[in-house]
């Protein structure tokens, strides 16, 4: 899965939504997230994003994001 990580701080950019094929960005309260179950792990928001804030679970480290994406997609 991808994960929406720090840099998508106070950024509401929505490039990211538009070109999800799956629809898998939700609200989160300060972040969009990725609702880690959805994501089908495509790759194509991850260059989209102007932050930089969307990064692959496979790099070290992003345990603790996916379970943010996780607390604020299932909220919906
Ligand atoms: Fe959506 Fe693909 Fe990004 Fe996953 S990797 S959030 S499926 S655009």
């Amino acid at each position: 899965t991808y994960v929406v990580t720090e840099n998508c701080i106070a950024c509401k950019y929505t490039d990211c939504v538009e070109v999800c094929p799956v629809d898998c960005f939700y609200e989160g309260e300060n972040t969009l997230v990725i609702h880690p179950d959805e994501c089908i792990d495509c790759g194509v928001c991850e260059p989209e994003c102007p932050a930089d804030a969307i990064r692959p679970d496979t790099e070290p480290g992003m345990e603790q994001w996916v379970e943010f994406n996780r607390k604020y997609a299932e909220i919906w």
